[in-house]
């Protein structure tokens, strides 16, 4: 193994800055003195119980929540709230909006379908999911209990450019691969939930925030870890939450903060994501993968003409030290995740690598 820390371009779980694992490294044995790590503590114990508050008051501060909402730090992944989500909210009017604009909000669509009827609001699979809907060709029902929507397709490499407007239609998003990466108005969203394993934290913890409004209206059958009035009503504490990453999450958002917040970090991603784009539109070899205007600031999907190509290109892009670029199967090519722990840097060295490699395989 090498001893220097490479580019990780993995779509997840991926790169954390490396002064959060440096810090991390520094405390793991002995956490500020309490003579044990993070990892051993009791989740009921003060000093744990001052750091889940922290990490709480943190994420409330940078994401800007507004009081009537809460935050919860659950289990389960992005993929169980495809499933809490409508078994929570669908009861209302026993149908629900969602729209599809890959796999993760297929996924989504089709589990929500156990639970009432689901109207496809809108559908971007005519086009392999390389664009994104635009407001007025969605088709909203007001009778829906809440729309769903995905604000970043990890896979296919775009990302809402605007917040839908649904009236008095609650707005659900997962927000997986883009939460941290940008300032939201969270008062125009119902419910949003993240996997942390993108932008937050290892995997193994699901951040949902929730409008208090829309809690305590589950199906009886609910498993009473998936009903979201058991988790806010014990504060996420029902049973042992995942402490670790927990603290991970917390130390992520004082980078951020000392970064400047999402203001910031939005600025250094969407410079990141230019100066990729610059590159590959240029390119006489590789072409983006989806529309102008839906492009993703967080995962960049291109490739060549040439598959064979594509599998050289992701091989010595692997033993120049730039890790994971290989696309998701179902798009093929390429894919570069350039999340918020992605330093510039890294997408520079990339575009210079790719500049390199144009030279040996013009046509
Ligand atoms: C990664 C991802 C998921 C799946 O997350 P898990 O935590 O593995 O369940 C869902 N949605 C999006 C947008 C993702 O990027």
């Amino acid at each position: 193994m090498g001893t220097a820390r490479i580019f990780n371009f993995s779509a997840g779980p991926s790169m954390l800055p490396e002064e959060v694992l440096n810090q991390a490294s520094a405390e793991m044995s002995n956490y500020r003195g309490s003579g044990m790590s993070v990892m051993e503590m009791s989740h009921r114990s003060d000093i744990y119980a001052r750091l889940f508050e922290s990490v709480q008051t943190s994420f409330r501060r940078v994401m800007n929540i507004p009081n009537n909402y809460k935050v919860l730090f659950l289990q389960g992944g992005a993929t169980l709230q495809f499933a809490m989500v409508p078994m929570n909210l669908i009861t209302k009017t026993g149908s629900a909006d969602y729209a599809v604009t890959g796999s993760f909000s297929g996924k989504a669509a089709e589990e929500a379908k156990k639970y009432g009827t689901v109207n496809t609001a809108a559908s971007s699979k005519d086009k392999n999911h390389t664009y994104i809907p635009r407001q007025s060709e969605l088709k909203l029902d007001p009778n829906a209990s809440y729309f769903h929507y995905c604000a970043n397709n990890t896979i296919y490499g775009t990302e809402w450019d605007y917040v839908p407007e649904t009236g008095d239609v609650p707005l659900v998003c997962d927000m997986s691969s883009n939460i941290l990466s940008k300032p939201v108005d969270v008062s125009k969203y119902g419910l949003i939930y993240a996997g942390a394993q993108k932008n937050m934290a290892p995997a193994g913890l699901t951040v949902v925030i929730i409008r208090n409004d829309l809690a305590g209206n589950a199906f009886p059958y609910t498993p009473v870890m998936m009903d979201y009035a058991t988790m806010i009503k014990n504060d996420s504490m029902y049973n042992t939450p995942p402490c670790y990453n927990i603290y991970i999450l917390g130390l992520v958002l004082d980078w951020v903060e000392k970064l400047g917040g999402l203001k910031a970090m939005q600025k250094r991603n969407q410079d990141k994501a230019a100066m990729l784009y610059e590159c590959l539109d240029a390119s006489p070899l590789f072409n983006v993968v989806p529309e102008k205007g839906s492009r993703s600031n967080m995962n960049v999907t291109f490739r060549s003409d040439d598959p064979e190509i594509d599998a050289i290109f992701a091989a010595k892009a692997a033993e120049a030290g730039f890790a994971s670029l290989k696309g998701h199967r179902s798009v093929g090519g390429m894919r570069a995740s350039i999340y918020n722990a992605m330093p510039p840097e890294g997408v520079a060295a990339l575009v210079e690598f790719i500049h390199v490699f144009e030279q040996n395989y013009r046509k």
